[in-house]
This record gives structure tokens, C-alpha cells and sequence, in this order.
């Protein structure tokens, strides 16, 4: 038992159109949409944050990106700053998810730019790491999450370093339908969290939410979610449908 809430965030990526959206999440709010208990984040595509944004007006769920720039506004043809999803409400942005990283070439250095934009303007990151099949086959699966975690949090100070939510995505898990033991999650969650000593001090390090991603579905959510350093849980697939969505709710409802 600790004190952290625990933290159930959906990431739809490249699915629903904006009122697909909002039909999704106008059923989650009328499930969950008053408890408060655990935090809940829904990161629509671009095109439907901000009507997503306004069906969430009144409820307890909270509304996050995918993804930004780090600069504030110029020349980036495509692109969106942290501004503008402050000025439409987003309260979190998904920063250096394994897509990202593996489809779009985003490395550490270039996530540590985000990361630092995001906490400047006030949005919590949730801050992905996590490692290939090869990586964990070659026993190299802390050194890699060791070496994301202290590229990307770079230059966080302590003010700010408590409101960052780290993810742990293998990313043998996403949307395979592989999902890693809870022995295996609860190892590299621990592990994270003593870096996060190492770098911020224990008091902080003791209130960051370090969620498990990869695979996470109504049926192997409980288990995960009663680990001890296991907060909460990024959620791909099972985000989008609300009936799965609002499993894994009541699920960290259940464990919290
Ligand atoms: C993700 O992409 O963040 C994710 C965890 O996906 P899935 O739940 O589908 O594995």
C-alpha cells in the first residue's frame, strides 16, 4: 500500500474520427466519470482532442495528447506545441511512446526536449520507456530503460520531476497480446524507481506513478495493478471500447 492514485490512461493513437471520439468517451463518463479515486486520461488523435476536451467539461476524466513539438510555434509543418493543447485543456501529453520512437526516429535527446517543453507549460508528460524483444532476450532490458530514463529526464529539476508519470512499455507487449509477467513488470518498475531516487531523492521518486503498458486488459489487470511499484496502466487496444476501458477503471478502483 502506498499513497500514490493509482493512474488508468487510454491511448486511442490513430483511431477514432472526432465524433467517434466523443461518443467513446461520453459512455466513460457516464460510467466513471465522478469517481475520483483513480485518475483517469483519455489521448485521442489530434483531430478530437478538443471536442473530446469539451464532452469531458464536468467529469472527473482528464484529456492528454499523443504527442508534440517542443518548440512553441515557427516553421514545423505538421506539428503541434504544447501551448496549443494547453489552450484546449489537454493536461498531459504521451512523450516518446515506442512508435514514436521506432516508426518516427524520435530519440532520447529528442524526447528530453519534449519532455522539459511539456513540464514548462504545465503538462504532465507521460514518459514512455521500455525494451525490444532482442533487448530483454540479451539481458540488456535495465541498462536500456536506464539509459532512457536518465537521457530523457535531463535537465527535470524537483519541482518538477513529481508531476511526471513514467510508462513502462516493453515493447514486446504492445498490441501483441504478449503481456510480461508481473514479476518481469514489477522488476523494471522497482528499478525505475530507483532511478528516479538516484536522480530526484526518495520523497519525489515515492510520488511518481510509474504505469505498466503492453497488453493490459480486463483479465491480467488485476494482478499488475497490486504490485507494489505497478500505478496504474497505459492502455492501447483495450482503450477503445469503453466496456474494457471502464474494466480497467474499475479494476485500479479495485486495487488502489
Ligand atoms: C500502448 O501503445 O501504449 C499500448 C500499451 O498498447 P496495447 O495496450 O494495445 O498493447
Amino acid at each position: 500500500m502506498n499513497s500514490r492514485k493509482k493512474l488508468i490512461a487510454g491511448n486511442w493513437k490513430m483511431n477514432k474520427t472526432s465524433a467517434d471520439g466523443v461518443a467513446l468517451v461520453n459512455d466513460i463518463v457516464a460510467a466513471v466519470g465522478k469517481q475520483a479515486d483513480v485518475d483517469v486520461v483519455v489521448c485521442p488523435p489530434f483531430t478530437a482532442v478538443e471536442s473530446v476536451g469539451r464532452a469531458l467539461e464536468g467529469s472527473e476524466v482528464k484529456l492528454g495528447a499523443q504527442n508534440m513539438h517542443f518548440e512553441a510555434s515557427g516553421a514545423f509543418t505538421g506539428e503541434v506545441s504544447a501551448p496549443m493543447l494547453r489552450a484546449i485543456f489537454a493536461t498531459h501529453v504521451i512523450l516518446g511512446h515506442s512508435e514514436r520512437r521506432t516508426l518516427f526516429g524520435e530519440t532520447d535527446e529528442l524526447v528530453n526536449k519534449k519532455v522539459l517543453a511539456a513540464l514548462k507549460n504545465q503538462l504532465k508528460p507521460i514518459f514512455c520507456v521500455g525494451e525490444t524483444l532482442g533487448e530483454r532476450e540479451s539481458g540488456a532490458t535495465l541498462k536500456v530503460v536506464q539509459t532512457q530514463v536518465e537521457r530523457g529526464l535531463e535537465g527535470v529539476n524537483k519541482d518538477q520531476a513529481a508531476s511526471i508519470v513514467v510508462a513502462y512499455e516493453p515493447v514486446w507487449a504492445i498490441g501483441t497480446g504478449k503481456v510480461a509477467t508481473t514479476e518481469q513488470a514489477q522488476e523494471v518498475h522497482a528499478y525505475i524507481r530507483g532511478l528516479l531516487t538516484k536522480l530526484f531523492g526518495d520523497a519525489i521518486a515515492q510520488k511518481v506513478r510509474i504505469l505498466y503498458g503492453g497488453s493490459m486488459k480486463p483479465a491480467n489487470a488485476p494482478e499488475l495493478l497490486a504490485q507494489k511499484d505497478i500505478d496504474g496502466g497505459l492502455i492501447g487496444g483495450a482503450s477503445l471500447e469503453a466496456r474494457s476501458f471502464v474494466e480497467l477503471v474499475n479494476a485500479a478502483v479495485a486495487a488502489k
